[in-house]
């Protein structure tokens, strides 16, 4: 089971969990050359593609993987948003239910964010159990036996301080980040609540372009859980069989 990360910021978010026996697409806010690209330009064997929330650097290609006939999993309210209830291969998932695509479970639960979001838990016999959580500002479950951990770690309330102070980032934007989006001491708080004994790493997404720095981060959160800590960086590739 290999993850490539095709894209993990505000520009454009996309995952590909490549299992022996089908592809899962997470997330299709790059341009869908792009996913194509990522794919090696073969649809075939894509069991399908979960979606977390309307906002186009997670949705903006939602709608041509649909039209390719790849399955589409996400809330009744991201495929009203984007006009594409009704559509034959859209599918409406609803939080706290767990789905079966192809070999993987697929488990949502309600995360916050400025318009509703979902976190998933996401399991394959090749990979065990994956946590995968972005644009946050906080989560209210927990969850035993994780393998494996994607989790939005943002922005850091040192950099947004001295970026606002020098007046690189709008006071306004504190505001916005707080109700919306994961700062580094709530990810280290989720990670310190859960139980890390099975974790074999973390991968940090969402990473904010101003208000982050990678090394800080990965430096942080590794010294906290003592795992291996990977940046989502477009090109990541990591192996994550068991
Ligand atoms: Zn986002
Ligand atoms: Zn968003």
């Amino acid at each position: 089971m290999k993850l490539k990360c095709l894209g993990s910021s505000s520009n454009g978010n996309c995952y590909i969990f490549e299992a022996s026996d089908g592809i899962l697409i997470l997330e299709a806010g790059i341009p869908f050359s792009e996913i194509k690209k990522g794919l090696g330009f073969k649809l075939n064997g894509i069991v399908g593609a979960v979606i977390t929330h309307q906002h186009n650097d997670h949705a903006a290609s939602m709608k041509n993987l649909a039209d390719c006939g790849v399955r589409i999993y996400t809330s009744q309210h991201v495929l009203e948003s984007k006009g594409l209830t009704g559509h034959h291969f859209c599918h409406a998932i609803e939080p706290m239910h767990g789905y079966r695509i192809g070999g993987f479970k697929v488990f949502a639960f309600p995360v916050n964010h400025d318009v509703p979001c979902l976190g998933f838990v996401i399991e394959h016999a090749e990979m065990g159990k994956t946590l995968f959580i972005t644009d946050t500002m906080m989560l209210e479950y927990r969850f035993p036996g994780l393998d494996h951990i994607m989790i939005e770690a943002n922005y850091a309330d040192r950099v947004l301080d001295y970026n606002i102070e020098n007046g690189y980032v709008p006071e306004a934007m504190r505001e916005r980040l707080l109700g919306s989006h994961m700062e580094l001491e709530t990810t280290k708080g989720i990670l310190a609540a859960n139980d890390l004994s099975k974790t074999r790493e973390i991968i940090l997404i969402h990473l904010s372009g101003d208000n982050s720095n990678k090394e800080m981060f990965k430096n942080e959160v590794e010294r906290a859980t003592g795992l291996p800590i990977y940046i989502a960086d477009k090109g990541l590739e990591i192996d994550l069989t068991l």
